[in-house]
């Protein structure tokens, strides 16, 4: 009984999938899903049970067809039984690497791994930073949270530095331009706020040769920004703590390659496959992580479907779009549900005035966008922004345009694009206090 993700057979896919057959992959995913569910029925109480309770046994589950017999399990599912029934048997959790999920209040939620599957998923993510352009001498700077885990087995290379992401942008350009970084990493939100400091200071000495945004919404506005400041490329990618990396985007076609030989990846609407095009919430399984399985895990993020495979010839399947955490959704009146995204999408074009912004929701029938202007806007193209957001919004919500001198970033040192004061209970919901005293400069009408 394999109680270890399958190294051999690992390394192969990521040195060989991204000029393979479609076959080939699937083959890979029910080969190792076979291998994983075995594995979490014998030695995983939680997935026992699960099972047993559903009445399957691993042997139904031959392949990814059949995976919907397994009941969908959320992050309250596994916070709800002792951690030891989460895990492996044999597995000493005292030795096991711990991510706690940044949460920004709410119960913590820990994600445990060996040192040995950590190493093994940082693979999948250089298979992706070498598909973006990145090569092994580069000098890489990385703006990011500090975790337990990253301190303890990342990083050791000299060459690749970690930068706090709490600390001001101006002192974080200053240790680019010490650093001189060839591959640039960061959250859009960091990113953008170094871009703009490079903007107003017009310092054109940090020439990274690609920069690789992830974990939150990378709007066109900051797409375009730190590429005029970086004058590189920038790249996006997916992922998340629980499944490391779930997709990247491709070059030609501007969608993400999900990373199908690590996670198996089911865009659910409604409890059925979301078609291509349609919106749904992603449901997981890590194929390689043993010590602390995920099947069929409710991620609470919202995403598009794509392709079967990409149309730039690569096998993948495809994540059209990454819409954000599930918890972001505001419920407006009536239980009807709205997506920040949906809002970013009609503002990502036709508004040129607008920098940074967030999408504000103060009450359940009232949303504000605050924006940051980049140059004083006229009066019409506010308006012109109002109508766009009313038009999303709907007739029941009130909604208005709002400039401010800045945006603060979130408790959790991340820029959100999105917040809620309506509480809702939505799984994971570790909605941050806020107090709405930032100041503000109400324009328009509502
Ligand atoms: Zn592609």
């Amino acid at each position: 009984m394999s109680t270890k993700p399958d190294l051999v057979g690992i390394l192969y896919s990521i040195l060989r999938f991204r000029r393979v057959g479609r076959e080939a992959i699937l083959e890979f995913q029910n080969r190792h899903l076979r291998r994983l569910l075995a594995h979490a029925y014998r030695n995983v109480p939680y997935y026992r049970r699960l099972f047993e309770r559903s009445g399957i046994a691993p042997e139904d589950i031959r392949s990814v067809a059949d995976l919907q017999a397994i009941p969908i399990t959320s992050k309250a599912d596994l916070r709800a039984v002792p951690v030891q029934d989460t895990l492996a048997r044999g597995v000493n959790p005292r030795r096991l690497i711990a991510f706690r999920t940044s949460g920004s209040s709410g119960e913590p939620f820990v994600i445990r791994r060996t040192g040995f599957e950590e190493r093994l998923q940082d693979l999948y993510w250089i298979r992706a930073t070498h598909y973006f352009g990145h090569r092994a001498r580069d000098r890489v700077a990385s703006l990011r949270i500090f975790q337990e885990g990253d301190r303890r087995i990342r990083h050791a290379l000299r060459r690749r530095l970690c930068v706090d992401c709490y600390i001001p942008p101006e002192k974080i350009v200053q240790i680019l331009r010490r650093h001189r970084p060839d591959s640039l990493g960061g959250y859009p939100g960091t990113l953008s706020l170094v871009a703009e400091v490079i903007a107003r200071d017009g310092c054109r000495d940090i020439r990274p040769r690609l920069v690789i945004a992830g974990a939150e919404v990378l709007t066109r506005r900051m797409r375009e920004q730190i590429t005029e400041a970086f004058g590189a490329r920038v790249y996006n990618w997916y992922g998340s703590r629980e499944f490391n990396c779930i997709g990247w985007e491709c070059k030609e076609t501007g969608e993400f390659h999900t990373c199908d030989d690590n996670v198996i990846v089911e865009i659910l609407k409604d409890g059925r496959p979301a078609r291509p095009g349609e919106s749904g919430e992603l449901v997981g399984t890590a194929l390689h992580s043993f010590a602390m399985p995920f099947i069929r895990y409710r991620l609470a993020d919202v995403v598009t479907s794509g392709s079967e495979t990409c149309a730039c010839g690569e096998p993948f399947s495809t994540i059209r779009d990454v819409q954000g955490r599930m918890i972001d959704r505001f419920v407006l009146p009536a239980g009807r549900f709205l997506h920040p995204g949906e809002i970013i999408k009609a503002m990502s074009d036709g508004h040129p005035w607008i920098g940074r912004y967030q999408i504000f929701q103060e009450r359940k029938d009232r949303i504000v966008l605050r924006v940051v202007p980049r140059v004083e806007p006229t009066r019409e193209e506010i308006l012109r922004a109002e109508a766009a957001l009313k038009a999303i919004v709907g007739p029941d919500v009130e909604s208005q345009v709002i400039l401010v001198p800045e945006i603060e970033l979130g408790a959790s040192g991340k820029f959100r694009i999105a917040r809620s004061l309506v509480s809702a209970c939505r799984d994971g919901s570790d909605r941050e206090d806020e107090s709405a005293d930032q100041a503000a400069r109400p324009v328009g009408g509502s």
